[in-house]
């Protein structure tokens, strides 16, 4: 039996944010769930074991489980790694000929073409680590950063993983460990390296797409490469699913999404369903079009354009400085004129082509305006790599109004009252 150990107990709080990066989501998915998607279609792996931390919220497990048939089990991780993949090994202390192939889930570009190598290096062997070559030079210093050495790059291998063992020599090594300690290898090859120094350890060239998200933007690249078509092809098989994994969504959102300052959830099971037509693509392309005639217009590099019953009513790019107007994003200044020129304050059933993902403030107006559909071609994330970095809003609207950085302070509040108690009993308001 051939099982993957997908190590997903790391808080990982690198990538920013309070929630564990293998579970921010990615167009829709959670990071850990790549990989996974990978494992199970991967017709030579038998069984997946997730290792989950200690206070993961059952939605969670609950959604994984639903989506992917292989997986057997969840296992609590510890404190440090190693105790983590312990904690799964030590499952198989009677079945020590199976392999073990441990994953980070932190890497979710993982290709079938490494699973296969890593699976036929254990047909002859006993281990096998994931690497890839060097490709600069790699020099070793000392504390003071004085050049003690230069490796020869052929020679050089950068680890990645997942590492492939069989059950009973990791088993065995483990215990060696927990009995005789003294040493503190970094990975498991190290454990069997130490242990067992005869056992060769294979190396199966890894792929640069299999690289470690570490950092926030690292996140942007996953949505952006080929892994997101790696899910694709799951979802394909797990659409019948997708209604019993709406409830699970729903729950992990009460336990974890709040959270999620810097979550790209653009693609909902919602959004996924929205049909994308050949005229969407032609006012997008209208939209980025006026995003780029309006940097030699003196403006910023944004442009919306809005669409109703057919008909462009509206295109804008951002005049934030043209206008000295902080607010005239592309998007509000769009809505503003569509408004103007229909004669109403509400843009119900209109379509906004957004040249970039709409920040908070955009949103809002969105929402406020009625917009029936939107579509956004750049990321904040893109818009981010210029210089409009947008985060900080979504993290102040995740925080309590007392720690916000600007101070809001409240005042006055019974006096206030009166004008709503005015606009409660005014009988010819116009409601918006
Ligand atoms: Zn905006």
């Amino acid at each position: 039996m051939n099982i993957a150990i997908i190590m997903a107990a790391g808080k990982g709080l690198r990538v920013g944010g309070e929630i564990p990066k293998q579970f921010v989501e990615i167009d829709g998915h959670m990071l850990v769930e790549y990989s996974i998607a990978t494992f199970q279609q991967h017709p030579g792996i038998d069984e997946i074991i997730v290792v989950i931390p200690e206070d993961c919220p059952s939605a969670i497990t609950q959604r994984l489980k639903t989506q992917f048939a292989k997986i057997t089990r969840f296992v609590v991780g510890g404190t440090e790694r190693f105790q983590s993949s312990w904690n799964a090994v030590q499952l198989f202390a009677d079945r020590p000929g199976d392999n073990l192939l441990l994953h980070d889930a932190a890497r979710p570009g993982i290709t079938p073409r490494i699973i296969d190598d890593l699976l036929q290096a254990l047909s002859t062997g006993e281990a096998a680590v994931t690497a890839m070559p060097a490709i600069d030079t790699v020099l070793r210093g000392d504390n003071e950063r004085t050049l003690l050495e230069t490796f020869n790059r052929s020679r050089v291998f950068y680890a990645q993983t997942p590492q492939a063992f069989r059950a009973n020599l990791l088993f065995d090594c483990f215990t060696k460990l927990w009995q005789k300690g003294g040493i503190t290898p970094t990975d498991e090859s190290g454990l069997v390296k130490h242990f067992h120094p005869d056992i060769p350890i294979h190396i199966v060239i890894g792929e640069a797409v299999n690289f470690k998200v570490t950092y926030p933007n690292d996140l942007k690249i996953v949505g952006y490469n080929n892994i997101v078509q790696i899910l694709k092809k799951h979802e394909n098989k797990a659409t019948a699913d997708e209604d019993t994994n709406m409830p699970c969504k729903t729950a992990c959102g009460d336990a974890y999404l709040p959270k999620l300052s810097r979550l790209d959830r653009s693609s909902s099971v919602r959004n996924r369903e929205t049909p994308v037509t050949e005229d969407d693509y032609k006012y997008m392309r209208m939209a980025i079009e006026v995003s780029e005639r309006n940097i030699a217009e003196g403006g910023g590099p944004f442009g919306a354009v809005i669409v109703k019953d057919g008909e462009v009513v509206a295109a804008s790019g951002n005049r934030v400085v043209p206008n000295n107007d902080p607010t005239a994003h592309a998007e509000v200044t769009a809505i503003r004129e569509a408004c103007a020129k229909l004669g109403t304050f509400q843009l119900i059933g209109a379509t906004l082509y957004a040249s970039c993902e709409p920040c908070p403030m955009c949103l809002s107006s969105i929402y406020w305006a009625g917009i029936s559909r939107v579509f956004y071609a750049g990321t904040r994330y893109d818009s981010d790599d210029v210089g409009f970095d947008d985060s900080f809003i979504y993290d102040e609207l995740a925080i309590p109004i007392s720690e916000r950085s600007i101070p809001f302070r409240q005042i006055l509040h019974k006096e206030s009252l009166r004008a709503y108690h005015l606009w409660a009993t005014k009988d010819d308001k116009v409601r918006y």
